[in-house]
């Protein structure tokens, strides 16, 4: 394959995954990121002032992210990625103040899922029978149904659905209830409660361009992939590759091929925040229940970083408030203030990252008509599909892979 060029075009972990496959399958890559660095969404930027590497969001995974997981084994990070022992969903809310929803590894994961339910505050066997109906349900869905309609007709108690099946629609879809597809957050439920490893959530031990860009561009150049920066493509026509694989998410897709159609999108807001004093947090990521702020991660503590200042990272998903900055800072503050039962000094810096197109949202997707050399994998994700994330981006990439190579096979 060394002779046939394929051009990747965009530099996110969809792009970069693709590149990586294609060129150890011996393809000559040109990867074009419109960006003067790769990664994406998946992007850090260095704060002089804090003398730190901050994401524009911190990233969490799942032990199911299979595909995420065999690519930083790929290429030498997994020691950037750290991972619970066993689930463990640290809550809290005004009424009942802290409790964990803690999987017992010792049970079979869908026992011990539903014994950490019955036993959380304010739950009984009603919790434990919607989850049954939960489970026997799950696998015939509807492409039309949203997450609260499926919720309704298994009667699920208010409890329930606030303290774990919103919390997680929000986390995984970000998207509320009452819009997110029943069928791919089925699937979500499916994967991730199938076993004890698939369960537990992860997260990123370093910021995101040390702990995945780099490793994954110092591959990508050792494999001797040609690398654009700067370099925005504007047309098919800018290309003479023998394939071409768009790895954009579906609104630059669209816009690089001139169609002319809205896509759904979601915003993520992050509110980062610096501590000169030292802030004790129950766990280092704290779900907040019936506040604006929906998780607090302790970035200083996920990132080994004790010596700085105290990094805190509020985490609002399929944010839509029309607040002003300022007034979603005092509001994020007061609520950890009210959790925390203290008076915060005022941080010593305050960072506000509103990420207004930060996922595309699970939609029925038409295929878009393309000339056959031309490989669409960017994020469009389908109902029933994973929704978007990194994971969904690995896949993406690998499988943009196997289709050039399938139709090189196919022509040769
Ligand atoms: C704040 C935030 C928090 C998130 N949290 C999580 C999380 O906790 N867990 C999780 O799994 N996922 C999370 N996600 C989602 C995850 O980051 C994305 O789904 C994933 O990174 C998408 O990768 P991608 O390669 O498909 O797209 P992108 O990262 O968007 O990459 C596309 C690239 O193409 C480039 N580009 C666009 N147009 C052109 C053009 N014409 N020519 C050349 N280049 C072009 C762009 O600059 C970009 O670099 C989060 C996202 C955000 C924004």
């Amino acid at each position: 394959m060394q002779s046939k060029r394929v051009a990747v075009v965009g530099g996110g972990v969809a792009g970069m995954t693709a590149a990586l496959r294609l060129a150890e399958s011996g393809y000559h890559v040109d990867l074009f990121e419109s960006a003067p660095a790769l990664g994406g969404r998946t992007k850090s930027f260095y704060d002089e002032e804090v003398d730190e590497w901050v994401d524009n969001g911190p990233h969490a995974m799942v032990g199911a992210y299979h595909a995420t997981l065999k690519l930083l084994e790929d290429i030498d990070a997994t020691q950037y990625a750290s991972w619970q022992s066993s689930l463990t969903l640290s809550l809290w809310d005004e009424q009942r103040g802290f409790f964990d929803l803690k999987a017992a590894s010792w049970l079979p994961v869908n026992i011990a899922l539903i014994w950490a339910v019955y036993r959380l505050p304010g739950h009984d066997f009603s919790s434990v029978k919607a989850m049954l109906r939960l489970a026997m349900t799950m696998h015939n869905r509807n492409e039309e149904q949203t997450v609260q309609q499926w919720m309704h007709e298994i009667a699920a108690p208010k409890r329930l659905v606030e303290d774990m099946l919103e919390v997680l629609c929000l986390g995984v879809m970000n998207e509320p209830m009452n819009t997110a597809k029943a069928k791919t957050f089925a699937l979500v439920l499916a994967l991730s409660f199938s076993s004890h490893r698939n369960a537990k959530m992860g997260w990123f031990n370093q910021p995101l361009s040390q702990a995945l860009v780099a490793p994954l561009a110092d591959k990508l150049r050792s494999l001797g992939v040609n690398i654009e920066l700067r370099s925005s493509i504007r047309s098919l026509d800018d290309l003479n590759h023998d394939s071409i694989v768009l790895a954009l998410p579906a609104f630059a897709r669209n816009r690089l091929l001139g169609i002319n159609e809205d896509v759904a999108t979601q915003a993520i807001t992050n509110i980062h925040l610096w501590f000169e004093d030292k802030i004790e947090l129950p766990n280092i990521m704290q779900g907040m229940l019936g506040t604006y702020g929906q998780w607090l991660f302790d970035v200083s503590a996920m990132t080994n970083q004790e010596n700085k200042l105290q990094h805190l990272c509020v985490i609002i998903s399929a944010d839509e408030s029309e607040k002003s900055q300022g007034e979603l800072i005092a509001l994020v503050l007061s609520e950890i203030e009210t959790m925390l039962a203290v008076k915060l000094t005022q941080p010593k810096k305050v960072r506000f990252i509103r990420e207004k197109r930060a996922t595309v949202l699970v939609r029925a997707f038409e295929d878009v008509d393309l000339p056959s050399h031309v490989f669409d994998v960017g994020e469009a994700p389908q109902i029933g599909e994973l929704p978007a994330t990194i994971e969904l981006a690995v896949k993406a990439g690998e499988k943009s892979a196997q289709m050039v190579h399938l139709s090189h096979e196919k022509s040769a």
